[in-house]
């Protein structure tokens, strides 16, 4: 049987790497749910809009043309018929995706859109309430973890190896930014799924995840 698994927990806890290797493994899908948010602040950034603009914020749902296009594992994000996957690795990005997650009708638009692909099975579902929210169903849920200086010294590589020497200290700064964001908002706050199982990944190799992660599956 093909399950829908999913995966939640704090920015740079290795949620993206493993869920990417997973979905390989086990020939799923990948869904990467932070890059709708991403790409909602994207359009933001583009339309020079900020997160105050209350008109904007309520026509979204009405004028939002964001796609999910399945490519071999991946989901890519179409936005207005442009395939903008690759654009939105950034940190300005993540902390406005973050800004504007807290907002009810943003949650909502995207709700239908992620959920499109879950009832097939097969799928990995990595973001931050994906076992509370979205998936409350899902086969099998994870939260994965890993302490602070370990999330940021992650970032820091990712950064570097895509180009961008960013200050370890302003990593760290928007990191936990981001998480307070994340934990304290109102509506669908990222935290442990009931019935998940947690997994701190601080000094774990990636393969050792992936690999637990299989072992629970071909149970
Ligand atoms: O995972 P990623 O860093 O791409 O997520 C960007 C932001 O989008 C997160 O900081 C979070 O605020 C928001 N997000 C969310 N719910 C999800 C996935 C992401 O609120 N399921």
């Amino acid at each position: 049987k093909k399950l829908l698994i999913t995966i939640d927990g704090p920015a740079g806890a290795g949620k993206s790497t493993v869920s990417k290797a997973l979905a390989q493994i086990l020939s799923y899908l990948y869904l990467d749910t932070g890059s709708l948010y991403r790409a909602i602040a994207y359009k933001m950034i583009k339309e020079k809009k900020n997160s105050e603009d209350t008109q904007f914020i309520a026509n979204l749902s009405n004028s939002l043309n964001l796609h999910l296009l399945a490519e071999k594992n991946i989901l890519k994000i179409i936005l207005d018929d442009v395939d903008i996957t690759d654009l939105l690795r950034t940190e300005g990005l993540a902390l406005l995706a973050s800004r504007i997650s807290a907002i009810p009708i943003i949650r909502e638009t995207l709700l239908p859109i992620q959920r499109q692909f879950g009832k097939i099975g097969g799928m990995i579902a990595e973001g931050r309430d994906m076992g509370t929210v979205v998936f409350p169903n899902a086969d099998l849920k994870y939260y994965l973890t890993a302490t602070l200086e370990e999330r940021v010294r992650r970032r820091h590589k990712e950064l570097l190896e895509a180009g961008n020497d960013s200050e370890r200290e302003e990593i760290r700064d928007q990191m936990i930014l981001r998480d307070r964001q994340d934990m304290e908002r109102l509506i669908a706050p990222l935290k442990v799924p009931v019935d998940a199982l947690v997994i701190d990944s601080t000094g774990m190799a990636v393969g050792e995840i992936v690999a637990a992660i299989t072992h629970d599956v071909e149970l």
